[in-house]
C-alpha cells in the first residue's frame, strides 16, 4: 500500500515529554520526492469497478461495514500491476515493460491469489527488483546477493571500508559455521546503510567503536508504526446478504482497501490510524482448517467408517469426490475469517541495544494504550456491522504486538543531540555516511511506511549526488 504520510502528522508528541514536536522534514518538502517515488513504483488502485475484481468478498464486506459505521473508506494506491498502463485490468496478462528487468523474465498482471506476503510468483508486485534495482543495474551498479556485511569503518585517508561474507547456495539447509566464512573487503568514498530498522541499528551498534562520535540517540525512537492484528469471524449477516459463502481471505491481493481515522491534529479526538483488510494464501487457509482438529477428527472418523462399511458390504457405489469434500468440510472457519491490519500513531518510546551481540528491545506498550484501544474499538465496530465476532491478536493478552513496520533506531534530528542523521540522511559527525531506510523515522509514519521510506530515500539520494540541493 502506497499512502503518503498525512500532512499534519509530521507534528507528533515527543515520546518523553509529550510536547508537540516537528519532524525535521515536512510534507511540502517531501511531496516532490513522493512524486518521484510514485513515478518509479507505478502504483495502481484495486479495480473494484470491473469484474472479476468487483466481486472480491473481503473488499465488499469491509467497505460495507466501514460505510455503515460512517468511517472514511477508500481504495489507495497499491504497488501491484493489475493492467498494462492505458489498458483495462485483466488477471494474468503479460506486463509490457519499457526495459527488461534484472531477472530477464516476463511479468504478469495480478492473478488475485493472495500470496503477496510470501512472495509473488507472477511478478505482479512492483517490488524493488523490478524497478530501482533493475534501473541501478542498467546504470552499471554491481548487485552482490547473498552477502552479509560484518563490519565497516571510516578510512584514515577518507571514505569507508566494508567487510562482508558470502553465503553460498550450496550451504542452504545445512548447518554452517558462518563465523568461519571468508571475509571480503571493499572501499568506498560514500557509504549508504539500508539494512532496515533492525538491521541498520544493529550494524551501527555493533560497529560503534569505529564511530565513537555517533549520536547518543542511536537505538532510540523505535515504534511498530502502531501495527495491530485483529480478526473478524463467524459473520451471521455477510454470507446471507452477499450471496457468497464468506470473506474469501485468499482471493485478491493481501490488501485492497483502507479506512482512515483522523488524529487530534487534523480534527480527530485522539491518535490517528488506518485499518485495512488483510488476506492470506490459499495454503494457509487449508492449514487453518487442518488446525481445527476437533472438527477434523470427527470428519476423518466418519470418512473411515463409511469406507470400512462400504468395504464390508462390497458396495460398487464410489463417490470419492463427495467423500473427500465431506472429509475436508466446507472451510467455513477459514473462509469466514477477515484479517484486519491496524497501523497509526503509537508512541516511539522503544529503545534498541546490544546484549551478548544480540539486538535487545525495550518498548513500553502502556504509553500507546490510548492509541491501541481506539484501534481495537474500531475493529470491534466493524465486526458489529458484520454481525460477527471480533478477536484481537492473542499476543495482545501477553502485552505484546506483532509489527511488520518497525521504524526508528537511527532517528532523523536537527542536531546530534536530537538524532543520528540529519534531514538528508547523513550521519552527524561522519560526512559521506548515510542511512536510508525505516530506521531514520523519528516516530510512526502512520499509514504503511514504504512510500515515505522511498520518498525520503529519493531526497537523500539527491543530497548524496548534489550536496546542498535537498
Ligand atoms: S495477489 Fe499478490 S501474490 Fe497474488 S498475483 Fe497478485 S500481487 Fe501477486
Amino acid at each position: 500500500m502506497l499512502i503518503r504520510k498525512d500532512e499534519r502528522w509530521f507534528v507528533q508528541p515527543n515520546p518523553v515529554t509529550g510536547a508537540a514536536e516537528d519532524w525535521p522534514v515536512t510534507r511540502a518538502v517531501l511531496d516532490r520526492h513522493y512524486d518521484q517515488a510514485e513515478k518509479i513504483l507505478a502504483p495502481q488502485r484495486y479495480p473494484l469497478d470491473v469484474e472479476p475484481y468487483a466481486s472480491t468478498p473481503k473488499t465488499l464486506a469491509f467497505r460495507g461495514a466501514a460505510q455503515r459505521a460512517g468511517l472514511d473508506w477508500s481504495l489507495p494506491n497499491l504497488a501491484v500491476t493489475f493492467g498494462n498502463p492505458g489498458h483495462p485490468a485483466v488477471p494474468g496478462e503479460p506486463i509490457a515493460e519499457a526495459e527488461p528487468n534484472l531477472h530477464g523474465r516476463t511479468r504478469y498482471t495480478c492473478r488475485l491469489v493472495g500470496e503477496c506476503d510470501v512472495g509473488c510468483n507472477f511478478g505482479s508486485k512492483n517490488s524493488l527488483d523490478y524497478n530501482y534495482l533493475s534501473m541501478a543495474q542498467r546504470e552499471g551498479a554491481v548487485l552482490r546477493t547473498r552477502c552479509e556485511v560484518r563490519r565497516f569503518a571510516p578510512r584514515p585517508e577518507g571514505g569507508f571500508s566494508v567487510w562482508y561474507v558470502e553465503h553460498s547456495s550450496e550451504d542452504e539447509g545445512h548447518r554452517t559455521n558462518t563465523s568461519g566464512l571468508e571475509l571480503h573487503a571493499v572501499v568506498c568514498d560514500r557509504l549508504v546503510v539500508s539494512a532496515g530498522t533492525f538491521g541498520t541499528t544493529y550494524l551501527l551498534l555493533k560497529n560503534r567503536d569505529s564511530f565513537p562520535l555517533v549520536s547518543k540517540q542511536l537505538g532510540t525512537r523505535l515504534s511498530g508504526n502502531g501495527d495491530l492484528l485483529g480478526f473478524i469471524r463467524r459473520s451471521k449477516s455477510w454470507a446471507k446478504d452477499g450471496g457468497v459463502t464468506g470473506f474469501a481471505p485468499s482471493l485478491g491481493p493481501v490488501i485492497t482497501s483502507t479506512l482512515r481515522v483522523a488524529d487530534t491534529v487534523d480534527g480527530g479526538n485522539g491518535p490517528g490510524y488506518y485499518i485495512q483488510e488483510g488476506g492470506l494464501p490459499g495454503f494457509a487457509q487449508w492449514a487453518l482448517e487442518a488446525a481445527d482438529t476437533p472438527d477434523e477428527a470427527v470428519r476423518a472418523t466418519r470418512f473411515a467408517a463409511r469406507e470400512v462399511w462400504g468395504a464390508i458390504r462390497h458396495t460398487p457405489k464410489s463417490d470419492l469426490g463427495g467423500e473427500i469434500s465431506l472429509l475436508l468440510g466446507g472451510g467455513e472457519d477459514s473462509d469466514g475469517l477477515m484479517i484486519l491490519l491496524g497501523m497509526g500513531r503509537d508512541t516511539p518510546n522503544g529503545v534498541m541495544s546490544l546484549r551478548d551481540k544480540w539486538l535487545e528491545l525495550h518498548w513500553d506498550l502502556a504509553r500507546s494504550r490510548t492509541y491501541f484501544d481506539r484501534v481495537k474499538a474500531t475493529m470491534a465496530r466493524l465486526a458489529h456491522e458484520l454481525d460477527a465476532e471480533f478477536e484481537v491478536n492473542p499476543l495482545w493478552y501477553l502485552r505484546k504486538v506483532i509489527t511488520v513496520h518497525g521504524l526508528g533506531g537511527c532517528p532523523m534530528g536537527r542536531n546530534v543531540d536530537e538524532g543520528v542523521v540529519d534531514s538528508t540522511g547523513q550521519v552527524f559527525n561522519y560526512p559521506g555516511l548515510f542511512v536510508a531506510d525505516g530506521s531514520v523515522m523519528p516516530g510512526p509514519v502512520g499509514p504503511n511506511p514504504s512510500l515515505t521510506i522511498a520518498a525520503l530515500s529519493d531526497k537523500f539520494a539527491d543530497a548524496l549526488i548534489e550536496p546542498g540541493c535537498a
